[in-house]
């Protein structure tokens, strides 16, 4: 237990006999809550701990440590871009960092700032309830411990719920299971076995040729075809290393101008602007380049259905040209969305994997997933698949789902579960009305998952963290988003959104669709970080607008 915890802004008699009361209790510790914790703790001086349910530090690359896991934004700008000294000490080996790597890396923050003691893990949350009269945050955990805090913030990511489909006949198979965000630490041996995996996102498509080159067979069952784009990964020359550590202000500018917090910006063309030869041209050179910056090849691939077409043929054509099946190429073509308005996968070696020997795709939108039995897979048309191993790669409940396994209830024993019935409701994605002193960092209606994460997390934490400044140098102890300002601020997210050609991917997680009976609401704001920035600094500068701030 760390020596620095006092009591503040509430009586501790108002706490559970056992419960430790804080300034403000970070539940995660993951890039987020590491963050926040300095921020809070070294730079504020508050009592502030960590909450973490993992016996680890790291979050998302704690969980996740399934084969071929690694980071889709390029590596230099996959930090924290708030300390010149970490930027200046940490180096990274890869064009993208591989979850080991990204693992020791959050380590060596949190040893570095001296984070560890006061993280607590192995600490599940069970239970978040406001308790108005003393204005406190009462907190239990799974091991049953109490805490009690001023502020609680979640800092539990927004892809950290697993999503493992219910498909009759899970608990008869006689093989191995195994979802990819809850991986197990000692690895998984494909060896010899026959793998069936499910899902064909950014995740499946990093996993399938990682399995395909360890196991005997790998069948993927595909319900939704995918584009990709290859990541090109390499070790980083000692140039380009030296080149990163000079520029780190110039990428840091970069990053906090563009829509997507990359380091790197947008052409500023239309895809209507060059002849059909010239727009080739630029989308062979961004294919042999690799990564996401594909998609910043045109300014208008997200608002233009026609300019958005010319890159889904292009890629579409890439996969006829590298399958050599014609069949498998056709099934792994149809593709029945445009480029980018799901999550845009990046791979090694991903299409590729479909041309060797020991490798099988079953189109599951013709004939569906009917049950896993004893021995495998049965689809529909009758025919079993049979396996030793199944990986479900099949996703999280997204932006809502760890929030809501929390089981927060506000002023009034109000439950977030039910003020988000009809899907998200927040103020900024930084605040819920009825829920005072509950901040959650990248919450739903902020830009957090169309960006590069550590670009929308940093602003949050600083965010809240000047916040709680503010409170109390003003001798505040309390703020709350008001209703009438998280209207407006949901109406824009839906304008932001409709405004792009994102909602069109009916089956997207962006809007919940992926998990059945989640109401669909397209949750991220997709007007831009930089944007974005712009209006939580302004709502500030209006004295907290839409807030109500007591004492
Ligand atoms: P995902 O994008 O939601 O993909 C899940 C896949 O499983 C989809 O193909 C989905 O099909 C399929 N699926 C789900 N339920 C199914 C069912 N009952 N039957 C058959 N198929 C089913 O999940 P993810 O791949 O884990 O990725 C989630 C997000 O995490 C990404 O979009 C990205 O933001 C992040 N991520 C990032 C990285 C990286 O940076 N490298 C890597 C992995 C993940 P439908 O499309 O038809 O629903």
């Amino acid at each position: 237990m760390s020596a620095s915890i006092a009591p503040m802004g509430a009586s501790p008699q108002a706490a559970p006999p056992n419960a430790l009361v804080l300034d403000a209790l970070i539940i995660g510790a993951g890039f987020s809550g590491l963050y926040q914790l300095h921020a809070l703790r070294d730079r504020l001086g508050l009592a502030a701990q960590v909450l973490e349910a993992g016996d680890g530090v790291g979050g998302t690359w704690y969980w996740n440590r399934y084969p071929g896991a690694r980071c889709d934004s390029e590596s230099h700008s996959y930090a924290y871009y708030f300390s010149d000294d970490l930027l200046q000490e940490w180096t990274w080996s890869e064009r993208y960092p591989g979850q080991a790597e990204i693992l020791r890396y959050l380590n060596f923050v949190a040893d570095r700032l001296d984070l560890k003691r006061d993280i607590r893990l192995g600490r599940r949350v069970t239970e978040a309830r406001y308790d108005a009269a003393a204005n406190l945050w009462r907190v239990r955990t799974a091991n049953g411990e109490a805490y009690a805090a001023t502020f609680l913030i979640t800092a539990v990511g927004c892809l950290s719920s697993a999503n493992i489909p219910d498909i009759p006949g899970l608990q008869d198979f006689a093989g191995r299971w195994y979802h990819t965000g809850q991986w197990p630490h000692e690895g998984v041996d494909f060896t010899g076995k026959r793998v069936g995996m499910i899902g064909t996102g950014s995740t499946g498509i990093q996993a399938a040729p990682v399995i395909a080159a360890a196991a005997a067979h790998l069948t993927v069952f595909q319900r939704t075809a995918n584009y990709s784009i290859p990541a090109r990964n390499a070790p980083l020359t000692d140039d380009f290393k030296q080149w990163a550590r000079d520029n780190t202000a110039e990428l840091r500018r970069i990053m906090h101008l563009t829509p997507n917090g990359h380091p790197f910006t947008i052409a500023d063309r239309s895809a209507h602007d060059v002849s059909a030869e010239e727009r080739q041209a630029i989308y062979q050179a961004a294919w042999d380049k690799g990564g996401l910056q594909f998609r910043a090849a045109f300014r208008d691939l997200l608002q233009d259905k026609a300019a958005n077409d010319t890159a889904s043929d292009f890629l579409r054509a890439k996969i006829r040209e590298i399958v050599k099946d014609p069949e498998t190429a056709a099934k792994l073509a149809n593709i029945d969305h445009g480029f980018a308005t799901k999550r845009p996968p990046i791979d090694t070696g991903y299409f590729e994997t479909f041309n060797r020997d020991n490798v099988a795709l079953v189109d599951v939108r013709a004939t569906p997933i009917e049950r896993i039995t004893k021995a495998g897979i049965q689809t529909r048309d009758g025919q079993e698949y049979p396996l030793d191993i199944i990986v479900f790669a099949t996703g999280f409940d997204a932006m809502t789902g760890s929030l809501l396994k929390l089981n927060i209830h506000g002023r009034d024993g109000l439950a977030l579960r039910e003020a988000w019935q009809a899907g998200p409701r927040t103020y900024l994605g930084l605040q819920v009305p009825g829920f005072p002193n509950l901040f959650t960092i990248t919450g739903p209606g902020s830009p957090s998952v169309l960006c590069n994460m550590p670009v929308p997390i940093e602003q949050h934490v600083e965010w809240i963290a000047e916040c709680i400044r503010h409170l109390r140098a003003n001798g505040l102890t309390r703020i709350e988003a008001q209703p009438d300002a998280a209207e407006r601020w949901v109406a824009h997210v839906n304008a932001a959104a409709n405004a792009t050609l994102l909602p069109q991917a009916g089956h997207s997680w962006y809007l919940g669709a992926n998990v059945p009976g989640k109401p669909r609401v397209f949750m991220p704001y997709a007007g831009g970080m930089a944007r974005y920035r712009e209006v939580c600094a302004g709502i500030v500068e209006r004295g907290y607008e839409g807030f109500k701030l007591t004492g």
